[in-house]
């Protein structure tokens, strides 16, 4: 076996967060009401698989992502379990979702013509029609264009017409207005269809957490909560049930140094000591998703909050020491440590994002590891 991550950086993720949180939403649920793991995006960053088992674990009973590599990556783990790719898939992976029972999502009669040359002989394929109930990314957004899909699909010995499902623009917004107009258009056009679909879902984590429990329909996608993570300050205020992060960032000192009084540091040598310090550096950079706006970053050590000084380089940073720590002392960049914590909120107010972007941007160099 060849040893691999000798880096002391890593990005450690609580797998029993995700299992709390999963169990708990659970318990919010309505009777029968199925839980879709959202783990595209390698699960938000934090690892796909791992996480995906502790969301099965926990309860949950399909697994969603976005791309077909990501259904191929996943698939290879886990051979028997739903799987759904929310995103656009070209017409020629077909002949793979029919294999591999791969859940697509349809948007429109032009793909289902292009599908047509890559029909397998054999097994159907599962299909989730999504409507664009108001996100406008895709979707159908009429009866015109819903009721032909319809058609086309019921029609064919191909398909097996599986769900139909929207996507909310606005739920973790305490405005409804937005909201309540989506909900209203995707059940008008439910509404026309002949008949329901096995499986309808809507409910994303802020839909499935605090709005009304019919929306919870057959099934609810829950990401971001999972990950122990709220979509919005706003939902923050209602949460009905505690939920627990799974993300941390871990680093050690790999060199301790005094800097004196008047000494700079860092490329354009941006940061001067007023007085003697002592200055940690630390094998994270920009190029593991620590970006240069980080510069200034709080991070912990010694159980105290201190913080990122100069600019962050590729694959090295500099920190203030409230002493001279010895090298391999533990530096913690997100998550607790001793009374404090720093939380990835705490980053996405600093590089003026959202949560969810920290994560998925913390880059495949730092290994995620699992506890
Ligand atoms: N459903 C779809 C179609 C999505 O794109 C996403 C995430 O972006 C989710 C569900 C999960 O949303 P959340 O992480 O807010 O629960």
């Amino acid at each position: 076996d060849i040893q691999t991550n000798y880096r002391p950086t890593k990005a450690v993720i609580d797998l029993q967060a995700i299992e709390h949180n999963v169990a708990s939403l659970r318990q919010h649920l309505q009777q029968g009401v199925q839980i879709i793991a959202v783990v595209k995006a390698n699960a938000y960053g934090h690892g796909d698989v791992e996480v995906a088992k502790a969301a099965i674990k926990a309860g949950a009973t399909m697994l969603a992502v976005a791309t077909p590599d990501e259904a191929v990556h996943m698939r290879a783990h886990f051979p028997k379990t739903d799987m759904l790719i929310l995103g656009a898939t070209p017409p020629n992976f077909i002949p793979y979702a029919a294999k591999e029972n791969i859940t697509l999502t349809v948007f429109s009669t032009d793909w289902l013509e292009r599908a047509a040359a890559y029909l397998p002989q054999s097994q159907p394929v599962r299909l989730h029609i999504k409507i664009d109930s108001g996100m406008g990314r895709i979707g159908v957004n009429s009866r015109e264009e819903l009721i032909p899909l319809y058609e086309s699909i019921i029609a064919s010995p191909h398909f097996i017409l599986d769900g139909i499902f929207t996507h909310f623009a606005t739920a973790d917004e305490e405005d409804s207005l937005y909201f309540d107009n989506q909900v209203s258009l995707f059940k008008e056009l439910l509404m026309a269809l002949p008949s329901k679909p096995r499986l309808v879902h809507v409910a994303n984590t802020a839909t499935a957490l605090v709005k009304d429990t019919s929306l919870q329909y057959d099934a609810v996608r829950f990401g971001i909560s999972m990950y122990g993570l709220l979509p919005s300050s706003y939902i923050g205020e209602i949460l009905p049930f505690p939920i627990q992060p799974a993300f941390s960032l871990q680093t050690e000192l790999v060199h301790v140094k005094q800097l004196k009084a008047g000494q700079s540091l860092g490329y354009g040598a941006t940061f001067t000591a007023e007085e003697d310090i002592y200055v940690g550096t630390i094998p994270i950079g920009y190029a593991d998703g620590m970006i240069r706006k980080l510069s200034g970053q709080e991070v912990l050590v010694g159980g105290e909050r201190t913080k990122i000084i100069g600019r962050i380089c590729m694959d090295q940073s500099m920190i203030l020491l409230p002493k001279a720590y010895n090298v391999g002392e533990p530096v913690v960049l997100i998550g607790h440590q001793g009374q404090e914590r720093i939380t990835l909120d705490d980053w996405a107010n600093k590089l003026g994002t959202i949560n969810y972007e920290v994560p998925c941007v913390i880059t495949a160099r730092v290994p995620r590891v699992y506890k």
